[in-house]
């Protein structure tokens, strides 16, 4: 099968976190161009990505020589260098590309980026930071919150809802979460059922509004 920019996607910048992602769409059979103006990284990523070029993503003829303008996905995951950033997004916004996404190390960043037209602004260190204060707060052992005030938590069974039918627990009027799914001790996740009874030993996923799982997850 012959590969198309439309099957592909773009990362320019390729630092901790272009080079993360970039591997993982890689992982998952995804066509990817790597680009960075430091031949190092290239040289580095080069084994490793589809293909990874040594570029300028601020100048638009380097852009273009690669090819840029016919994707239909790309990242712009520089994130130290505001101005390079900023001239990079508007690039991509300018040659018409459908989904961009945009790394933001600040809120004044992310505004001028959604401003500039860039679809999908992400801020991974700000909503990492969220996330794992959730985890050092409670028990959760993975927390996950949805834009809508909703959220999903890995979490172990408080006392209240063990050895009984989750049925007739009532996690749900009395907590107003619902446990999704349960994970017995060596085995995988499977939906959790009106009729599934939990074990201390078990791990279970709980869904609700934010307020509710974490007060579901600090119970005993
Ligand atoms: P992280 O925090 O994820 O490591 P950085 O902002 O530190 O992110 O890294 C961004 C990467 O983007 C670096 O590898 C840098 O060489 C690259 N980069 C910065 N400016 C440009 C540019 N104009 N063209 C191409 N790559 C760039």
């Amino acid at each position: 099968r012959r590969s198309s920019p439309q099957d592909s996607v773009v990362v320019i910048g390729l630092g901790r976190f272009g080079r993360s992602l970039a591997l993982e769409l890689v992982d998952e059979e995804t066509e990817v161009l790597g680009i960075d103006e430091d031949p190092e990284i290239v040289q580095a990523m080069a084994g490793s990505l589809t293909h990874a070029v040594r570029a300028d993503s601020t100048k638009e003829d380097a852009l273009r020589q690669l090819g840029v303008h016919e994707f239909d996905r790309a990242v712009v995951a520089i994130g130290t260098d505001l101005e390079a950033s900023i001239l990079t997004a508007s690039l991509l916004i300018s040659f018409g590309i459908e989904n961009v996404w945009a790394k933001a190390i600040s809120e004044a960043h992310g505004r001028i980026l959604t401003q500039l037209g860039v679809q999908h602004v992400v801020y991974p260190e700000h909503d990492m930071g969220q996330r794992v204060a959730h985890l050092v707060r409670g028990r959760m052992l993975d927390y996950i919150e949805f834009e809508d005030d909703f959220a999903l938590v890995k979490t172990n069974p408080p006392a209240e809802i063990l050895d009984i039918p989750l049925a007739r627990s009532a996690v749900r009027t009395q907590y107003g979460v619902t446990v999704v799914a349960i994970k017995r001790p060596g085995e995988g996740f499977t939906y959790a059922t009106p009729d599934t009874v939990v074990k201390a030993e078990d791990t279970i996923i709980v869904a609700g509004r934010t307020r509710a799982t974490e007060r579901f997850s600090e119970l005993r």
